[in-house]
Order: structure tokens, then C-alpha cells, then sequence
């Protein structure tokens, strides 16, 4: 893409009440936009990460046995009734609106109960387990504290995938699973060095659930690690019996600030039973089917990832989510000789299937470099009239800050 062409602009300034990094650093580098406290358009640049993050997860979900839907945003009372949600008073996030003849609706805010209700269409026999769904869909939450930028939306894209398993064991082995799939994600993400399995309370269903938290000072809860076993534990469940059975101890403990980018648990039968979601086993006997919720947000996740990757500079995205690979900036000398040759480099590397951002514009060097280092592309290639006359093309990683010469294409 020719930097000329995108409607984007960097801007100096990040608006006056946006108090998060990630949403300042965002907006600078025109990757997204504030419609307001907690509400946030993706631009072209931001659209491609959140996809590339969304492109990861995808791929981890089908590689175990995934299968993506899209369910819808309008929700009505009746799927949510049974499972005692619709209440505000028992879920205090939901945005409420109606149709014209009165009848009460919801804006999705999470999706269990509604994908529980559909398969009941397609589940009956022990034929048709287990089933794994998922989507990318948009959630609403009317959340009271919306100051973490894209790390607490109102409106936020979240994976969810949801298992129905024939029983325990079944649901326990794709648990396992799916827990190193998360794993995989979050490496394959840069973050797989601050990010922490850990442990938190299962509720009724199971001794525990997992949420995926990275430690950022950014973050709005306290866990507590242990760096050697690479795990963590919630505040709800740091207690000396639950220490004991993990096989830590206290003091190895250290508390620190992070963020859930996901969490994985088991909802045992709660949902199959309000809703009526049974099968019939191989004696035709009526089973209740066992779930189990899988949740990650992307956004969450793009904002977590500037949170713990920026410098004073701008951002610096991991090679896996960039928007582009590289990022070909020319200072143009009068003759157009640099021109010439920076316009053959750029169609070089794109043919080559490279995702190229090319700064052609009428600017000078100064800007061109700030605006790369706001915008936080990986790899940097420089092509001046001092490089041309070597025939060489200087290449400077955003990260290290190391150039090296390279031949000209
Ligand atoms: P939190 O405790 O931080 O509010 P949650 O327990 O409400 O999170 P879930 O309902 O389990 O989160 O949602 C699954 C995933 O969706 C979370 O792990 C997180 O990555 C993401 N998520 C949740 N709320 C938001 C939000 N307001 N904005 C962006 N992403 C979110
Ligand atoms: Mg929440």
C-alpha cells in the first residue's frame, strides 16, 4: 500500500480524555478511532492486525476441531430467561432496546445461552457429539469503568467457542486441548513470555477454571505468580488448600498487575439443563450434554500487545500481527532517481507476496522516520541517494534498532 493513498493521518496528539497508552498510541498512528469512552472504530492499518490476531486464533480453533458460525447480535428474553441472565440484576450489562410493538430485546453480550438453544436442532443423538462451535462476534457491554482503551470495550469483538461433549471425560480431554491451543495463541501473538496460565475458581462445575493473563501494569487484576512453574493464581482462589494441591507455597508467590486476554471453563450441564439440550445415549436412554465456554477478545489482545510493545516512540508490533511486513520508506532526491527506483522496489516486493507500506510521500526524512517508529512496523528498509549510490538498501529493525546493508533488490 502507498502511504500516499491511505485516508489515515498520524497525529501528534492523542484526544484530551483518552487515558489508556494502547487507545493514545492508537489513535497517533491512525490504527483506530474514538467514537467515544469505551467505543472505538478500526481503521484500515487497525482492521489489518485485528485480523492477523483473528487469523491466529481462527487457525488454532479449527486445528482442534473448531467449527466458526456467526450468531446474531439481537437477542430476545426467551433465550436467556431459563438460564436466569435477562434479569439486570443478574447480568448488569446488558444494553436493552425493543421493537416497535414493544417486545423486549438485548444486544448480544455473551452468547452460551443462545448457542445452547440453536443446537438444540441439531443434537439428539450420541451420533451428533461431541461439537465444538465458535464465532467472532460482536459483544455489548454497558461496562461502568471504560477508561483501559481497547482492553475494555462496550462494544468488542470476542472469540467464543463452546464444546458439547457426551460426558465428563469426554469434556475434559478437549478442555486439555484447548488449553494448549490457547497456549499456541498467545506464543504465536508475542506474548507467550508475559502471559500466565492461571488459576481461578471453577465455580460450580469443575475445582477450577484457566484465564490467560499478561502481566501489564495496564491491567485491572492481581495475580500471583510463580515464575518457575510458569503459573499463576487469581486473588479469588489464593488460599492454602488450593497452594498445596498446586505445589507451591506462598512466598514463592509474587503479586502482579495483568490483564485476562482469555479464559477457558467448564459450564457443566447449567446451560443443556435450563435449555432442554439432551441427547439420546446408545441404550436410548436422555443424557444431559456437558459444556464447556473458551473466550479470547482480540481487541483485548491488540491493545495488550501495545501496552507491553511500544517504546517513547510508537509501537512495535511482533512480526505475526503487523499490518505490514515491511515498511519501504524513499527520501527522494530532486532528479526522481530514488523515486524511480524505490516505485521498481516496492512492486518488486509486492509481486514477492512481501506486505509492503510504501511512504512515497512529498515529505522529509524526519517525519517519514517518526511516523515509522509511531506506526511500529517490524522491518524498515531505507532507500536514499547515499544507499542507491552502493546499491544497497539499509535495513533497520524496529525492535533492536539494528541496521544492516543489504543488496538492492
Ligand atoms: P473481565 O473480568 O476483564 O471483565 P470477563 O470475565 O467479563 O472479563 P468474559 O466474559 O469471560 O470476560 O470474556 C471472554 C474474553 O473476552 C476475556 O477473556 C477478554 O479477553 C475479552 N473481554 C471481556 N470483556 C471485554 C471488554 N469489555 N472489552 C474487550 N475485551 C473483553
Ligand atoms: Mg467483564
Amino acid at each position: 500500500m502507498r502511504q500516499s493513498q491511505l485516508f489515515t493521518k498520524t497525529r501528534r496528539e492523542a484526544p484530551k480524555d483518552e487515558v489508556a497508552k494502547n487507545a493514545q498510541l492508537l489513535i497517533r498512528a491512525g490504527y483506530i478511532y474514538k467514537e467515544m469512552a469505551g467505543v472505538y472504530a478500526y481503521l484500515p492499518l487497525g482492521l489489518r492486525v485485528l485480523n492477523k490476531i483473528i487469523g491466529v486464533i481462527r487457525e488454532e480453533m479449527n486445528a482442534i476441531g473448531g467449527q466458526e458460525v456467526t450468531l446474531t447480535a439481537l437477542q430476545q428474553k426467551e433465550t436467556w430467561e431459563p438460564t436466569d441472565q435477562w434479569d439486570d440484576a443478574k447480568v448488569d450489562v446488558w444494553f436493552k432496546t425493543q421493537l416497535k410493538n414493544g417486545t423486549e430485546l438485548g444486544l448480544s453480550v455473551t452468547h452460551e445461552a443462545a448457542l445452547t438453544k440453536l443446537m438444540k436442532d441439531f443434537i439428539s443423538s450420541y451420533r451428533n457429539l461431541p461439537a465444538y462451535v465458535y464465532q467472532f462476534q460482536t459483544k455489548f457491554r454497558n461496562e461502568v469503568r471504560a477508561k483501559s482503551g481497547i482492553m475494555r470495550s462496550r462494544e468488542f469483538i470476542m472469540k467464543d467457542l463452546y464444546s458439547f461433549s457426551k460426558n465428563p471425560a469426554e469434556h475434559e480431554a478437549f478442555y486439555e486441548k484447548a488449553k494448549q491451543a490457547y497456549v499456541r495463541i498467545f506464543d504465536r501473538l508475542g506474548l507467550g513470555g508475559t502471559t500466565y496460565l492461571t488459576f481461578a475458581s471453577g465455580g460450580m462445575f469443575s475445582k477450577f477454571s484457566h484465564e490467560f493473563q499478561t502481566v501489564t501494569d495496564a491491567g485491572e487484576d492481581l495475580i500471583y505468580v510463580h515464575e518457575g512453574k510458569r503459573i499463576a493464581v487469581n486473588k479469588e482462589v489464593l488460599n492454602d488448600e488450593v497452594l498445596k494441591e498446586l505445589g507451591v507455597k506462598r512466598e514463592e508467590l509474587v503479586e502482579k498487575k495483568a490483564v485476562e486476554v482469555g479464559n477457558i471453563f467448564s459450564l457443566g450441564t447449567r446451560f443443556s439443563d435450563a435449555l432442554g439440550l439432551t441427547y439420546k445415549d446408545a441404550e436410548g436412554k436422555p443424557q444431559a450434554t456437558v459444556m464447556g465456554s473458551y473466550g479470547i477478545g482480540p481487541g483485548r489482545v491488540m491493545g495488550t500487545i501495545v501496552e507491553t510493545r511500544s517504546d517513547d516512540k510508537g509501537i512495535i508490533w511482533p512480526e505475526s500481527i503487523a499490518p505490514f511486513a515491511v515498511h519501504l520508506i524513499a527520501l527522494f532526491d530532486e532528479q526522481g532517481t530514488v523515486k524511480k527506483a524505490a516505485d521498481d522496489l516496492y512492486e518488486k516486493l509486492t509481486k514477492q507476496g512481501i506486505e509492503v507500506l510504501y511512504d512515497d510521500r512529498d515529505a522529509g526524512a524526519g517525519e517519514k522516520f517518526g511516523d515509522s517508529d509511531l506506526i511500529g512496523i517490524p522491518k524498515r528498509y531505507i532507500v536514499s541517494e547515499k544507499t542507491l549510490a552502493k546499491g544497497e538498501i539499509e535495513v533497520k529493525d524496529r525492535l533492536t534498532g539494528k541496521v544492516e546493508m543489504i543488496a538492492f533488490l
